[in-house]
């Protein structure tokens, strides 16, 4: 905690300098905390950003919430740039309607901004219930993550659950994850998020602003991106989430492969459309692109001479209700046709790579029917065949 009671005034280390902290420990000046009213402890190390500290922690609601050096400095680096453009700037601010405290609080010409800063993982429930509590009192929550991400190699983020839970979606970024490191004292925003596994993302050239550079709302340079470059890859992990599955999971505990046994297709050689990454909504399913375009092409394409787009969304409806299907949870991402549209995208692209005809009245059709090659030179043709179309469409994306 950075505030603390001195009297009847709330007291924040963050404007005083060390020594003059340590003056005040001297004196043996008593603090206390705002919410249980015991006395706290003023910490004042070489390293860390100075601090109150319960003398027994666990009494308070306050004095529970664990908080890290690195919340502490990224608390103290936010407000002391906020206070550079706004006036009303708070750190730990209470907001006694509702029972939360913001990290900071910032008032805009517009906005009262709440900030949130996870350094460390909460049950995405309590993010949607505390962003609630805020909206019902008219703040304007702002999440930050300050939690290490983990970047497996150029370009590919491993990301559990909690962190994808940041995801968010703009026109121009497509999807993208905002992150703040204290240690390099600025944000990095990781765009075109594109999902090849449930916990792994490609990622365009992650964009840098130094928090010199940062002011509410926040505004975020174009990036240059450089499509072709991310979507290089995308049949190699395509091909490699395929490998996977035969190699980990075993037919007879496994829906998906069960599904594609019994249905006589050869996993190895389904055709290249099942399993395209599609924009912009493709993230939204937890599953692999593959599985559930070929649900998608099992339940609608393979089987009826003609299908709707209404079809296909109702056949999707269905596999998630089933438990085949699943789609993660991503509370900053908005929309209420998420399905619908993300069918749309997909059909129009096939349609574009001729797999499919549009007929008048709106009704799809196969343009061919499928043949399963029978061995690895039939495949190949097909990959001969599709690869070129498939490269000038991704290109467009
Ligand atoms: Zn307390």
């Amino acid at each position: 905690m950075l505030t603390a009671l001195l009297g009847e005034k709330v007291f924040s280390t963050i404007h005083y300098t060390r020594e003059e902290l340590k003056n005040l420990r001297r004196k043996r000046t008593i603090f206390l905390c705002p919410h249980c009213s015991s006395e706290l402890n003023l910490r004042i190390g070489n390293q860390n950003v100075p601090h109150f500290a319960h003398q027994s922690q666990f009494l308070c609601e306050l004095g529970k919430q664990h908080e890290s050096p690195r919340h502490l400095l990224t608390k103290q680096l936010l407000y002391e740039r906020l206070r550079e453009h706004f006036t009303e700037v708070k750190v730990e601010y209470y907001v006694k309607e509702i029972q939360q405290i913001a990290d900071v609080y910032v008032k805009t010409d517009t906005k009262k901004i709440a900030i949130e800063i996870q350094c460390s993982s909460i049950p995405i429930p309590d993010i949607l219930s505390r962003t609630r509590g805020y909206q019902s009192k008219n703040f304007t929550p702002f999440w930050m993550l300050t939690q290490p991400v983990t970047e497996k190699q150029k370009g590919l983020l491993q990301l559990p659950s909690f962190q994808q839970a940041f995801i968010r979606y703009s026109p121009h970024l497509h999807h993208f994850l905002l992150h703040f490191s204290p240690e390099d004292r600025s944000f990095t925003i990781f765009t075109h998020l594109i999902p090849v596994s449930v916990s792994a993302f490609i990622s365009a050239a992650p964009v840098r602003i130094p928090i010199e550079q940062f002011t509410l709302p926040l505004s975020i340079p174009h990036p240059t991106v450089n499509h072709p470059y991310l979507l290089k890859n995308w049949n190699q992990f395509r091909m490699k989430w395929i490998y996977n599955k035969l190699h980990y999971n075993k037919a007879k505990d496994d829906l998906f492969l069960r599904e594609v046994y019994r249905e006589g297709d050869t996993f190895l050689y389904l055709p290249l459309f099942v399993g395209m990454p599609v924009f912009p909504h493709g993230i939204h399913f937890m599953n692999h692109a593959v599985e559930w375009q070929y649900y998608l092409w099992k339940d609608c394409m393979k089987k009826d001479t003609f299908f709707s787009e209404e079809k296909v969304v109702e056949v999707l409806k269905r596999r998630m209700d089933r438990g085949f299907l699943e789609f993660r949870t991503l509370p900053f991402v908005c929309g209420d046709q998420l399905l619908k549209e993300l069918v749309k995208s997909y059909l129009s692209l096939l349609k574009d790579m001729q797999v499919v005809r549009r007929m008048d009245g709106g009704q799809y059709q196969l343009s061919r029917p499928w043949n399963c090659p029978d061995n690895f030179s039939g495949f190949e043709k097909h990959q001969h065949d599709f690869f070129p179309k498939w490269k000038h469409i991704l290109k467009k994306v």
